[in-house]
């Protein structure tokens, strides 16, 4: 089986900072991949050089079957490849309907791009309840709402999330992975970049822990859960 994306010894470095220092993994469709570890390990560069916001140093990308470095932004995005951004970056003084369409900036089919506005109110029935008001005016979790729902306005192939869960409640927290869990089971392919090993963990079917660059250790998302090592470093057992 052929992955949908396809990353080989993948270097990124900032000036002279080598920030990710040979990585290879894959995602399969319909799998949820995460990649976990802590602050400054590299997994949201990582993320921005596959979406094709900063070039690699070396190594490749591959994507539903194509090389994909060297290509700007706006056609991986075509391709098929979203991206939910840590830290969000909705537009605040446009509305909720408004931001949701930007998401869909690629799109022509009208009556597509309606159907999946309404899927994603659906999904969160709060953002359909307040479509004409200013994205500004949300909760944070609301936001993280949004940016995951903009991201799947372009039907993408492959969504990645960068730290869905970063600076929200519990509550709010576990609605944002129940509902990362819910379009897996329907069938979306996610890249899920998290820093709660934990709630990662526990919806992923594959793992892989970032320490300075690297990959130190991979693995099923059950099986990194109950690995001694990690549970001791990210889950903040003795
Ligand atoms: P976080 O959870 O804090 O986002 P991360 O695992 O996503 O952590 P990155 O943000 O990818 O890590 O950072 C990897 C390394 O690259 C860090 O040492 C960071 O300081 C450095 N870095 C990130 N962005 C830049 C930049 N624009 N210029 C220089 N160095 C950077």
């Amino acid at each position: 089986m052929t992955a949908l994306l396809e990353v080989k010894n993948l270097r990124i470095a900032y000036g002279k900072i080598e920030a990710v220092k040979g990585i290879t993994f894959t995602v399969h469709t319909g799998q949820v991949v995460t990649l976990i570890g802590t602050n400054g390990a590299g997994k949201t560069t990582t993320l921005r050089t596959l979406s094709g916001l900063h070039p690699p140093l070396a190594g490749t990308i591959h994507f539903d079957g194509r090389p994909l470095t060297g290509i700007p932004a706006h056609d991986i995005v075509a391709r098929g490849l979203a991206h939910s951004p840590e830290g969000r970056h909705i537009f605040p003084r446009l509305t909720i309907a408004e931001n949701l369409q930007l998401g869909a900036f690629l799109r022509k089919d009208t009556a597509g791009i309606t159907k999946d506005t309404q899927r994603v109110y659906d999904l969160f029935p709060i953002l359909g309840e307040r479509r004409n008001q200013a994205a500004g005016t949300l909760s944070g979790g609301e936001q993280q709402m949004l940016a995951m729902g903009r991201a799947l306005m372009s039907r993408p192939k492959l969504l990645m999330l960068d730290e869905p869960s970063m600076g929200l409640s519990p509550i709010m927290m576990r609605k944002i992975m129940d509902t990362i869990a819910e379009l897996k089971a329907t069938g979306t392919t996610i890249l899920l970049v998290e820093q709660n090993a934990q709630a990662a963990l526990s919806l992923a079917d594959h793992g892989h822990v970032m320490e300075v660059g690297k990959i130190v250790l991979s693995g099923t998302g059950a099986d990194l859960l109950h690995d001694e090592s990690v549970r001791k470093a990210y889950l903040g057992e003795d």
